[in-house]
């Protein structure tokens, strides 16, 4: 069942049918421009709240990015609707591996500045001249040539449960540190390797890999639609599954499991662990890997500190809070020195560094 691009009728009945009465996860993004985005956000929400669409949606001048849950009934609905939408007519939905009917809980569609917050002036290169886009096949050629660095465009909490097998994992908080990290790191090799790159679903790569040829890369790949497509076409063409672990995604969900292999350690004891979640504290709210006994024996705190707060009144948490930064930043404080087995992934970048 090919699950990209357009589903033919009788694959979205098998999937409809699969599904029964459950919601499907899916996102998809485009790059276009959108005169009135304002306008554009109000279409979108009347027409979408009326298939009972629940989600995170992006809108700006440069496009939409779209992460949502739909009721598999009201699939074929969503779908001609889109397809009523110049742009977004056979648009390539990827449809989450593993469901879950509680992944969003409302429906918000913003209008944004941009669609994915990359930091890039995108008047200063071509953002349509982008790279060659690889199927789930082509790829799994392309990594085992010993010309190809495989960067993952991600950021460390992401990569840190699941990855491609010798991928670059650039130990960052921002895909804009990342650009610079790569391109610093890959300057000697701009003609002679090819630069492969992957994110969670391609959106990131659109932009990455436009940046990186106006940067001087004369061969410049991006995994098409991401990991949550490539896992789609392991599964239904049968294809080597060459990566490891958990795809993190971003609503309730987390991550999609991808293969068996539990990469990561819990941050606290260091067994292995592969699960995120925010420390309980509402003014800490850490995103850390914890494993079910620190859970327990933690009450799903990241520290001694965060436990005692917890049990004071919740009016005296809140006065606590009071003029602390906003907790915009949580992925930032992944970082948190107070948590012993904080994997440094700085390491693995030096270790894989093209001779
Ligand atoms: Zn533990
Ligand atoms: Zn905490």
């Amino acid at each position: 069942m090919q699950l990209y691009n357009n589903l033919s009728a009788k694959e979205r009945a098998e999937l409809i049918e699969k599904a029964g009465k459950e919601r499907l996860t899916i996102s998809f993004y485009k790059y276009a421009k959108i005169g009135n985005p304002e306008i554009f956000r109000n279409h979108l929400f009347l027409a979408w709240d009326q298939f009972d669409v629940l989600g995170r949606i992006y809108v700006a001048n440069e496009g939409i990015n779209a992460q949502l849950s739909v009721p598999a009934e009201n699939f074929e609905a969503f779908k001609n609707h889109l397809d009523t939408i110049s742009f977004l007519e056979n648009v390539r939905l990827n449809i989450a591996i593993e469901h879950d009917n509680f992944a969003f809980l409302k429906l918000k569609v913003k209008v944004r500045h941009k669609i994915v917050a990359d930091g890039l002036n995108d008047d200063s290169f071509d953002v349509t001249n982008k790279g060659i886009h690889v199927d789930a096949e082509q790829f799994n050629e392309l990594i085992e040539d010993p010309d190809t660095v495989l960067v993952d465009m991600r950021n460390h909490y992401e990569s840190e449960i699941g990855h491609f097998k010798n991928a670059v994992t650039p130990d960052v908080d921002t895909f804009r540190e990342s650009l610079d990290l790569i391109e610093e790191d890959l300057k000697e090799h701009k003609e002679d390797k090819k630069l492969v790159m992957y994110c969670t679903g391609g959106i990131r790569c659109e932009k990455a890999s436009a940046y990186y040829k106006h940067k001087g890369f004369k061969n410049v790949y991006q995994l098409e639609g991401g990991i949550i497509n490539y896992a789609r076409q392991v599964e239904s063409k049968g294809l080597d599954n060459k990566f490891i672990g958990k795809n993190f995604v971003f609503d309730q969900r987390r991550s999609e499991r991808i293969s068996n292999d539990v990469i990561a350690n819990c941050h606290q004891c260091g067994k292995p662990a592969d699960l995120h979640t925010n420390c309980a504290n509402e003014g800490c709210h850490l995103l850390f890997i914890q494993c079910d006994e620190c859970k327990e024996k933690m009450d799903n705190c990241c520290s001694t500190n965060c436990q005692e707060i917890i049990k004071l009144p919740y009016e005296e948490q809140k006065a606590m809070r009071k003029g602390q930064g906003n907790s915009n930043d949580i992925f930032k404080k992944g970082r948190a020195d107070h948590l012993p087995f904080k994997k440094d992934l700085r390491n693995i970048f030096d270790t894989l560094k093209p001779q």
